[in-house]
């Protein structure tokens, strides 16, 4: 069993001081979305644990020392620190990604080893400038008694690589690149990817019996018979046998496609052809009959026909019109507006 311990560096929540971009956003949890993609790319390799040296949920700022004292109480074969830099803390162009082991170079051969194993991969995820392997005495690859780097995966204060920094899918690249080159300086093996593998004792299928029919079948499994039909357009409904295989699900590759079905045309609805009568008039004040008119005009109007005293004519409203004190009723006559005078109608609503 290998053990990887990872690092992010500080901590969030305003419990340390500085370590943000010009826009507030705290360097931890930039570090803590390279890290936690580390350790959940590491565990899909074979026999390897990962200790978590700083606090993973942000709250608490662990100490340098402690970092250091945990990952060499806990044994671990390597030690990555996940950092992002600055350079003035106001927006600038300086850019890139770098890595550190503890100085000088030549005294840290695994270090070194480790770090050009990890570096050109994270270099590619970041897809930044590669500002190279640098050795300096930081305090947890200094005091880690064991092969360690301290990435610093860009400049938070780069108007350049903030943009990289705020995309979840390159810090979640930058972790998987650190998990990768360390299975690679540890010789870790990816587990087995198992596939579920799909034979006909585990696909849905039923074995014909005596006196089963298409339609006996697909009752007895809440089918529609004409999906079962489908489902095995091999076997012809007429020729089933004891001991056919009937697939009770679409079987790829051996069956015709399910026909789907024509949509239904959908019903239009019926709208009432014409005027549409609110009540009726019963025609009074006339001598014989009132005269229907083309317009609500007495005096301009064309006649088009009569109706005698007493019968009774559709209404759709009443309008002002023109030449009648009492207005005229908006009447259907042969399925269409017309117009009577108002006096000579007594109205009654539907
Ligand atoms: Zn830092």
């Amino acid at each position: 069993m290998k053990k990887v311990g990872l690092d992010a560096g500080h901590a969030g929540f305003n419990v340390t001081p500085g370590k943000r971009t010009p826009d507030g956003e705290y360097e931890w949890n930039f570090n803590d979305a390279v890290i936690d993609a580390a350790a959940k790319r590491l565990y899909e390799y074979e026999n390897v644990q990962v200790v978590r040296t700083d606090d993973p949920t942000g709250r608490t700022d662990v100490s340098l020392a402690e970092r250091v004292r945990r990952a060499n109480a806990a044994g671990v074969d390597v030690f990555i620190s996940a950092h992002h830099n600055a350079n003035t803390g106001k927006w600038g162009t300086w850019t890139g990604t770098e890595t550190y082991v503890n100085s000088p170079k030549s005294a840290n051969p695994n270090s070194m080893k480790l770090a050009n194993k990890v570096h050109p991969k994270v270099v590619k995820a970041y897809g930044l400038r590669d500002r190279g392997i640098k050795d300096e005495g930081f305090y947890v690859i200094k005091y880690t008694n064991m092969a360690a780097i301290l990435v610093e995966g860009g400049y938070m204060d780069s108007s350049i690589d903030i943009k990289k920094l705020r995309d979840s899918k390159v810090l979640a690249a930058a972790g998987k690149a650190i998990a990768d080159g360390v299975a690679d300086y540890l010789d870790l093996k990816l587990k087995p990817v198992k596939k579920p593998v799909v034979t006909p004792s585990n696909s849905k299928q039923h074995v014909v019996e005596k006196g089963d029919t298409f339609y006996s079948i697909a009752k007895k499994y809440g089918m529609k018979v004409d999906d079962l039909t489908a489902y095995n357009a091999r076997i012809k409904p007429t020729e089933l046998k004891v001991g056919d295989i009937i697939h009770l699900v679409k079987f790829p590759g051996t069956d015709k496609p399910v026909p789907k079905p024509a949509p239904k045309p959908k019903p239009k609805p019926t709208k009432p052809k014409g005027p549409k009568a609110i009540g009726e008039i019963t025609i009074v004040n006339v001598s014989k009959a009132a005269i229907i008119q083309d317009r609500p005009d007495r005096n301009a109007s064309k006649s088009l026909g009569t109706v005698a005293k007493g019968k009774k004519m559709k209404v759709t409203g009443s309008v002002k019109g023109k030449h009648s004190d009492s207005g005229y009723w908006e009447v259907i006559h042969n399925g269409k507006l017309a117009y009577i005078t108002g006096e000579y109608g007594k109205y009654k609503a539907y």
